[in-house]
């Protein structure tokens, strides 16, 4: 049985759709991860989970208790990390989490106890006594993380945690939510970073424009793709033109699947090659039969952009940049819990 079960969710902000139906399940115990360029709608997903906002329409369950209904419930059960932190400037990181301890009723012995466990774990020894004003992007989320934690939820709930952050905190990050993580928290953490998704998710689904578009384990979404993944080129730069010729040449060999052009690589070809032996000689012959060379290929073991890439049509990359000229609004409206 799932820990968290989401049944067609619906959201828009007057007429932008942020979520289409999307359903998910997640079991206990498991690191899930929400992968998505930016605007896919992860921040609103993670926002409904985190009891923020209300949906349009559909249902969530998190312990079979309807979070829509019993958010008060479901706040005693959750940790939530945000995406824009707002921390008091004047506290220090240590009274800010003893502050943060009182909301939450938790008594003098364990919260003392509790802050100094995440001081370990967090590595903040050196700082957490400083004022919050004074601290880098990496030692605020650090102390946010601390306080999402304060209250030992069986869910924590992040939302692009690691964006913009130094590899010291990013590392102490990723080693901490993988612990929670083996000590039995269920963690749901949203990022359009590959690789962080890659190495830390147990499960994932790929989200893009409020759609789930696909779901599995890093391994079987990459393995679905079937062989490595390869890039050609017969100029540093062609056109629509000449890549659509190619295609067409591509198309009509054996082994050879999947194939999309890559516009924003200056229209490289990216297909799929059964792992033939003889496939390159072929290809070869092939191309040099409509007199194109081969520019350069790379071949690469398929990534979680590949998935991303074979459902979409375009990269996380492009992706983000047709997405940069859409948004149409600064900030997004800053809510919180705390
Ligand atoms: P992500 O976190 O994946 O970047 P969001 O959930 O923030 O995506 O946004 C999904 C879509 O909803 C985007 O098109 C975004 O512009 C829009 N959106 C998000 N928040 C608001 C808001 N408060 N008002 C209007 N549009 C919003
Ligand atoms: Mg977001």
């Amino acid at each position: 049985m799932n820990h968290i079960e989401v049944n067609e969710l619906s959201k828009s902000y007057s007429d932008i759709e942020a979520l289409k139906n999307l359903s998910l399940g997640i079991e206990a115990g498991t690191l899930f991860g929400i992968l998505g360029p930016n605007g896919a709608g992860k921040s609103t997903l993670i926002k409904i989970l985190a009891t923020l906002i209300e949906p349009d329409s559909g249902e969530v369950f998190i312990n079979n208790i309807n979070l829509i209904k019993n958010s008060r419930k479901i706040r005693e059960l959750i940790g939530y990390v945000a995406q824009d932190i707002a921390l008091d400037k004047i506290l220090t990181g240590r009274e800010l989490l003893d502050f943060q301890s009182d909301l939450y009723h938790i008594n003098k012995n364990k919260k003392i106890e509790r802050i100094q466990k995440l001081v370990d774990q967090l590595k903040m020894h050196d700082w957490i006594d400083r004022k919050c004003g004074t601290y880098s992007g990496g030692m605020k989320r650090r102390v946010d993380l601390a306080a999402g934690l304060l209250h030992l939820p069986q869910v924590l709930i992040l939302d692009e945690p690691t964006v913009g952050l130094d590899i010291e905190s990013r590392n102490i990050i990723w080693q901490l939510l993988k612990d929670l993580r083996n000590n039995g928290m269920t963690i749901i953490l949203s990022s359009h970073y590959l690789d962080e998704i890659d190495k830390l998710a147990d499960k994932l689904v790929i989200i893009d424009n409020g759609r789930v578009i696909a779901q599995g384990t890093p391994s079987q979404l990459k393995n679905k793709l079937g062989g490595d993944r390869i890039t050609l080129k017969v100029k540093e730069f062609s056109n629509q033109k000449e890549a659509e010729k190619i295609g067409q040449i591509l198309s009509s060999i054996d082994g050879i699947s999947q194939i999309i052009i890559n516009e924003s690589q200056g229209f490289s070809i990216n297909f799929v090659a059964d792992k033939e032996k003889d496939l390159l000689t072929k290809l070869k012959v092939e191309l040099a039969f409509s007199k194109f060379e081969i520019f350069s290929l790379t071949q690469s073991q398929p990534s979680l952009d590949d998935v991303y890439l074979q459902a979409t049509g375009k990269t996380l990359l492009d992706a983000e940049i047709s997405m940069a000229g859409k948004r149409d609004f600064k900030k997004e409206s800053k809510q919180s819990m705390r």
